[in-house]
């Protein structure tokens, strides 16, 4: 095990993984510390949604720019992400209507392939869907879901082929700082000095921010989510939704399951080392009784399997990205439930602002730490509600 590196990341899931991979691919060579293994954390439960429909640009933006990953995974990273186009439905109540024209608008307008469809339509796209309460939708037929797991490793093995390092079973226990900069960590293996370290913790992002000096407003954030078995007379898939109107998010998997999480009932402040190979008690009923609202036949739907899991979540619901604290201290954590599509965009864009001090992918200055102190909360301008409730 090495005791120098060029650059520290804590954390291998899909946002440490994706930061190794384009510092890598620049010639710097990072270690990543994990203290379990590969997409242990909130990476590995992920459901994996991909689509571009956010009410705030730089989020559109960056989650237009890792569609392009994607989409060509073979060529930009190597190995498969999974990537499976179901199309993207997003659904509103009928008063957000003029909120949901001028999200398509903006999404247009920055290049991504989204259109406003009516109810009938969607009756089109997916027959078994009840489509009375709402008039429009905004429709992206490019979006889809890609495979969490996969996408982390293939990162990872792309990193590794530049040069990059990973160290499973290594937890990171304290920073070094000598004079206001980082000089390296220490581990329950052994100490490896290094004047950069990203904190790329997910839930646990708050915590090794402590041990470099700083008080994050980073809460942990609990989501469960079920798989059921679609009844034949469903067809062999739908299109993703994310449905407002009945607080949930759905989408097809391989084998004629469903996907069901739900917006609502989300805890916040558990330890998230609590159990995730279960659901919590209810939420089963609870996310049957739901899909059952939008696709009514899924009452003939069997349960496959229900599991929980944990991310970073901060008082507006985006992420933190950038540098703060100690010198050489970088935050890419508090992706709020919603970070997978983002992370190889994030991940160019952090080594950008680590190697040339400024991002240029997209520009994420607005993801800084200091919104927090600022007063500065990141807000959609044509918001539907948080998204988390
Ligand atoms: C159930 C669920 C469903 C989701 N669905 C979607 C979705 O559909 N689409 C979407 O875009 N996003 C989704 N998200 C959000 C998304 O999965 C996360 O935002 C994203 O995976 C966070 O990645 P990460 O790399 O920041 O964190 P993580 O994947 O949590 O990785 C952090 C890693 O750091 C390690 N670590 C922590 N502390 C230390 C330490 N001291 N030393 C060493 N290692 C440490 C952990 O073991 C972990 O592996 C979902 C999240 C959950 C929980």
């Amino acid at each position: 095990m090495k005791t120098t590196a060029d650059i520290i990341i804590i954390g291998a899931g899909i946002h440490g993984t994706s930061l190794a991979f384009h510092l890598a691919q620049r010639g710097v060579k990072p270690v990543v510390l994990e203290r379990r293994f590969l997409a242990a954390g909130a990476t590995g439960r992920s459901s994996g949604l991909v689509r571009m429909h956010y009410d705030l640009e730089p989020e559109s933006r960056l989650a237009w720019a890792s569609y392009q990953y994607f989409r060509n995974w073979k060529e930009t990273v190597g190995g498969d992400c999974g990537f499976t186009r179901t199309g993207f439905l997003q659904l509103v109540r009928t008063e957000y209507e003029d909120h949901l024209k001028a999200n398509v608008a903006m999404h247009q307008r920055i290049g991504i392939p989204s259109l406003l469809v009516s109810s009938e339509d969607v009756r089109r796209l997916a027959p078994a869907f009840r489509t009375e309460d709402f008039n429009l939708a905004a429709y992206e037929p490019e979006s889809g879901y890609a495979d969490p797991n996969s996408s982390t490793a293939a990162f990872m093995q792309a990193a590794r082929e530049h040069g990059a390092e990973l160290i499973q079973d290594c937890q990171v226990t304290g920073i070094l700082k000598s004079n206001s900069k980082v000089n390296g960590v220490e581990t329950s293996k052994r100490g490896i000095s290094s004047p950069i370290v990203i904190d790329a913790a997910g839930p646990w992002a708050a915590d090794v921010g402590r041990m470099a000096g700083l008080d994050l407003p980073i809460d942990t954030w609990r989501h469960d989510t079920i798989f059921v078995r679609r009844p034949a007379e469903i067809g062999p898939s739908h299109p993703s939704v994310i449905d407002d109107i009945n607080a949930m998010y759905f989408r097809p998997e391989t084998g004629g399951l469903t996907l069901v999480g739900l917006e609502d009932g989300n805890l916040i402040g558990e330890s998230p080392e609590g159990d995730t190979d279960h659901a919590k008690p209810g939420f089963v009923e609870r996310a049957v009784d739901r899909i059952c609202l939008r696709i009514p036949s899924m009452e003939r739907a069997s349960l496959h399997s229900a599991y929980g899991g944990y991310d970073g979540i901060t008082p507006d619901q985006r992420a933190i990205l950038g540098q703060a604290g100690p010198e050489g201290f970088y935050l890419v954590c508090g992706f709020s439930g919603t970070g997978f599509k983002i992370g190889p965009a994030v991940g160019a864009c952090m080594s950008e602002l680590i190697l040339e001090g400024k991002a240029t992918t997209v520009d994420i200055s607005p993801f800084s730490l200091d919104r927090f102190t600022e007063g500065k909360l990141l807000k959609g301008e044509h918001g539907y509600d948080s998204i988390w409730r």
